[in-house]
């Protein structure tokens, strides 16, 4: 098999509009440019898919919709399945695609395009097993049935950080459900979206099934889907900020609504952890994807007496991180998505050093180009910091300290998010303790990644609310019609 490059990848992805199962121009014409934040240059222009682009691509999910919910659940199965099966044999070509518009290093996206395929493997899974209920009615007599149907055209709007799995979460479930879709991927990252369609086409998906808008005029293009009463459902992932106001516009219709949205997430150090461990988990829930994630810890609390210990080897294990291109060899963090990101990350920092944490390693912008942040741990962190209160969303790592178990539990739960915590301990009755007190859709105890196909992802409070993956995965593509049958 030929090399995988910077130039192969990006001769062969598509970079046109896919409406009812035709690659296309914008309406206009327009395109808009994808850059490497490696580097700041141009590496493709994209079709910039216009209200009318938008308007077609939900008549072709309209158009598809009946047809696609009367397929044989094992022929969506299996077309999750040839679609898992390619997208981890061309592992190599949608990393380096994800790194190049994206920056994060090969490594990492090949694991979010295994991490992405599992849910593509997952879905297929479950494509054969929904299941409704027969009872007999408690009063006698009439028999009660539920059935399970597809929802319908869903909208879909991912976020950028992880620009293939966001994406093959929801499509996943989707598919294997029977819903038809528009896609509508972050105008930052588009690449990968456009490539994942265009496997799933080859996979045996049908026309109209997954429609995909490209577009930098992202407000303007959705809120008209989003508006139209032939949309039965909106599943976005992104920040708290556009969920709110996307829930508002959804209220119109009452669509059913699934909100992947921010969060700030505690990571606890209790005084029996083994610290090496809780070190190793710091930096996975830390670093992966170079603190761009929902799922980034935000904030170490940890018992001030360990809390030296753990700050020194963390900020050792940071500071020794290779930052640069995501494409070159050895490079661990790569570049923040913009030049924007870069500064509010830098402004956590400064405000954070202002008012008396200290910077044991990082604290500054690596000069040159590209929107390289040095990895940064700060102690003695001031409870009044933003950095403890606000989604940092890049490499800094912020400790502060509690005294004991009930303290830890108050600080992690005092924020207006619910994604994910994570605990270190060799307590077994405090592991339940914990887990049972904190106010998260999801908990790591003694791991530093919670995401799973397998396991139901999503948050409560300001997080959001629905659940992607596990058994709970597709039910949100799913809608129960009960019948009453008087026989
Ligand atoms: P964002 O909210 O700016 O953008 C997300 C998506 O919404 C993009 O496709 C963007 O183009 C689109 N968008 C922006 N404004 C819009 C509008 N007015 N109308 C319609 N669509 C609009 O978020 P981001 O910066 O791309 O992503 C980072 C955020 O996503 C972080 O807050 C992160 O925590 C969150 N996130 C959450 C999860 C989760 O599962 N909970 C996963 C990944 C990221």
């Amino acid at each position: 098999m030929a090399a995988v490059t910077q130039k192969s990848v990006l001769s062969s992805v598509p970079t046109q509009l896919l409406i009812g199962g035709e690659w296309r121009g914008s309406a206009n014409g327009a395109t808009f440019p994808v850059e490497d934040p490696a580097t700041g240059s141009v590496l493709v222009e994209v079709a910039n898919g216009t209200i009318s682009d938008g308007g077609a691509a939900l008549d072709a999910a309209v158009a598809a919709q009946a047809d696609w919910a009367a397929t044989a659940p094992r022929e969506r199965g299996e077309i999750l399945r040839r679609a898992f099966e390619v997208l981890t044999a061309r592992a190599d070509e949608f990393a380096m695609l994800m790194t190049l518009e994206m920056g994060k290093p090969l490594a990492e996206a090949r694991g979010e395009v295994a991490y992405g395929a599992e849910f593509f493997r997952w879905f297929s899974e479950e494509a054969v097993r929904i299941h409704g209920r027969y009872a007999v009615n408690p009063a006698g007599g009439s028999r009660l049935l539920t059935m399970q149907k597809p929802v319908g055209p869903t909208f879909m709007i991912t976020p950028w950080n992880f620009p293939l799995a966001m994406g093959t979460r929801k499509i996943g479930p989707a598919i294997a459900a029977g819903c038809t879709m528009v896609v509508k991927p972050a105008h930052e990252t588009p690449l990968s979206m456009l490539a994942l369609a265009a496997l799933l086409e080859e996979a045996g998906l049908p026309a109209g099934v997954l429609n995909v808008v490209t577009t930098a005029d992202t407000a303007a293009v959705s809120e008209p889907i989003i508006r139209d009463p032939r949309l039965r459902k909106l599943t976005f992932t992104g920040s708290t900020a556009v969920g709110r106001l996307l829930v508002e516009q959804s209220a119109e219709q009452l669509l059913r609504v699934s909100m992947e949205l921010g969060g700030n997430a505690p990571f606890l150090v209790f005084e029996d952890a083994d610290l090496d461990a809780a070190v190793d988990g710091a930096m996975l829930a830390k670093m992966r994807n170079i603190g761009e994630a929902c799922t980034s810890a935000n904030r170490f609390l940890v018992h001030q007496s360990v809390a030296g210990e753990f700050a020194k080897a963390l900020a050792a294990r940071m500071g020794g991180l290779m930052v640069g291109k995501g494409t070159k060899k050895g490079v661990e963090v790569g570049p923040l998505i913009t030049a924007k990101a870069r500064e509010g990350v830098d402004e956590l920092v400064q405000d954070a050093v202002s008012r008396g944490a200290r910077v044991l390693t990082g604290g500054e912008k690596v000069a040159g180009r590209g929107h390289f942040y040095a990895p940064t741990v700060l102690a003695d962190v001031p409870s009044d910091a933003r950095v403890l209160a606000e989604e940092i969303f890049g490499p800094v790592a912020p400790i502060t300290t509690f005294t004991d178990e009930a303290e830890a539990i108050r600080l992690a739960n005092s924020t207006e998010y619910g994604l994910v915590a994570y605990a270190y301990t060799r307590d077994h009755a405090r592991v339940l303790r914990v887990s049972e007190a904190l106010e998260f859709g999801m908990v790591g105890i003694n791991t530093g990644i919670v995401s799973n196909a397998a396991a139901p992802f999503g948050g409560v409070k300001h997080s959001g609310f629905g659940r992607e993956g596990g058994f709970e995965g597709i039910h949100e593509y799913l809608e129960t019609t009960y019948v009453s049958l008087n026989p």
